[in-house]
């Protein structure tokens, strides 16, 4: 089997590369090793940048986002029992964030590719990649009945996720930056309205929690936890009235409602260098993962196939190789600035384990409230800097 450009992977990176390279009539296969149901059901970010919904709403499949997301113009930070708006929009010239589910995007996206006709092999999964110093890279996989097959390409995207086979094929290569943060977050699914109508981003003596939205009718929850925390230990109770806790100020509530999903994220910063390996590009999560404090995994995942999609093109319609030369560098450039970003927000809001960086960071959130020169920092980052 032939075709232009092979992408693995059908999360935001691969599916949202697919659109784009549509949009050029560049052919492209996107495989993956789940189901349609599967992809479509799995919850994980959920606040997406103005320019991310800008780029899908170009792309033709931002329509329901639009629709159905919810914009919001700032985000809470509570420290001490306070709360502190930081004015997303008004310190950054009118800019937003929309609360709309990864699921969403991803359900947004496979319906506009299956209108289209085009090649989404679900149940496909790619077990190796070979010839990618060549120009004619070949990735081989199972398909859904256990038969293998290889499918040869003009260039090979690994948007296959942090736990994919791309970043490991290459990593004698590859000189990865890691980082694991002391702590990791219990996270929860409940079906009840969310009790605010901003993010909040609370430090506590107890922990780090973070009140998220999805809908008018789901709230998502995160509560700072062991790196090893075992999910037996926190029955419903015990998750409410410790969310409880930690959000309390005088005169506010939390709404508690059935818990629909809980699971325990771990936090860790990997970045892996160069993101280009002959004619095998890696994009998103393949490349580079963020702790979600910043809320970034899912916006740079887009930023990268946004910045290589025109690349794309150009090589393979124009024969310049420029772009895809110079692809790594461009797209590590704004993931080293999201790294940055993500562990300063995460370092600052937790509880740390270390008393001298624990005191340092509480120091630093209080600066932060009182400062708008340092507000406007928090949110010039919060709603994204430009791709490129
Ligand atoms: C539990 C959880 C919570 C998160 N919460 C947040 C958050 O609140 N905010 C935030 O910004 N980010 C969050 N993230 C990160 C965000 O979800 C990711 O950054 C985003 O999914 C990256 O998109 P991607 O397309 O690069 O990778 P993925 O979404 O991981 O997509 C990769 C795809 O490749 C497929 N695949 C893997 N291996 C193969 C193979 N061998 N062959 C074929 N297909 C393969 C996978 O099934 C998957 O569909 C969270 C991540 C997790 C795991």
């Amino acid at each position: 089997m032939r075709t232009q450009v092979g992408i693995i992977g059908a999360g935001p990176a691969g599916l949202t590369l697919g659109r784009l390279l549509e949009l050029e009539d560049i052919d492209t296969v996107v495989i993956e090793s789940r189901s349609r149901e599967y992809v479509e059901q799995r919850v994980r970010a959920g606040v997406l940048e103005q320019a991310t919904v800008d780029l899908l709403d170009e792309a033709g499949v931002g329509g329901r986002a639009r629709a159905e997301g919810l914009v919001h113009h700032g985000v809470i930070l509570q420290v001490d029992g306070q709360r502190h708006r930081i004015a997303l929009s008004d310190l950054t010239g009118g800019r937003i964030i929309v609360i709309y589910g990864q699921q969403e995007v991803v359900k947004d996206l496979v319906a506009a590719r299956v209108e289209s006709g085009l090649p989404l092999w679900f149940g496909s999964e790619c077990t190796s990649i070979s010839d990618i110093d060549t120009d004619h890279p070949r990735a081989r996989f199972a398909g859904p009945d256990g038969t293998t097959d290889e499918l040869e390409c003009d260039l090979l995207v690994g948007a296959d996720g942090f736990h994919g086979v791309s970043r490991p094929l290459v990593a004698p290569q590859c000189q990865v930056f890691e980082r694991d943060y002391p702590f990791a977050w219990l996270g929860i699914l409940a079906a009840v309205a969310p009790s605010t109508d901003e993010l909040i981003y609370a430090r506590h003596d107890r922990g780090f929690a973070l009140h998220s939205l999805r809908s008018p009718t789901v709230s998502r929850l995160y509560l700072q936890c062991a790196v090893e925390e075992d999910l037996d230990a926190w029955p419903d109770d015990r998750i409410w009235a410790e969310l409880q806790t930690r959000f309390a100020v005088d005169g506010w509530t939390l709404d508690e409602g059935p818990i629909l999903e809980k699971g325990v994220t771990p936090m860790r910063s990997v970045v892996a260098e160069p993101m280009r390996h002959g004619r095998l590009l890696l994009a998103g999560d393949a490349g580079h993962i963020v702790p979600p404090t910043g809320a970034k995994g899912l916006n740079l995942a887009i930023a990268d196939v946004a910045i290589l999609a025109p690349r794309i093109v150009d090589l393979l319609r124009n024969g310049d190789d420029a772009g895809i030369e110079d692809y790594s560098q461009t797209a590590l450039r704004r993931v080293w600035r999201a790294q940055d970003f993500s562990n300063e927000m995460t370092s600052m809001m937790h509880k740390n384990p270390d008393p001298f960086e624990d005191r340092r960071q509480h120091a630093r959130l209080r600066y932060v409230v009182a400062s708008e020169a340092a507000k406007r920092s928090i949110a010039e980052n919060y709603v994204g800097l430009p791709f490129w």
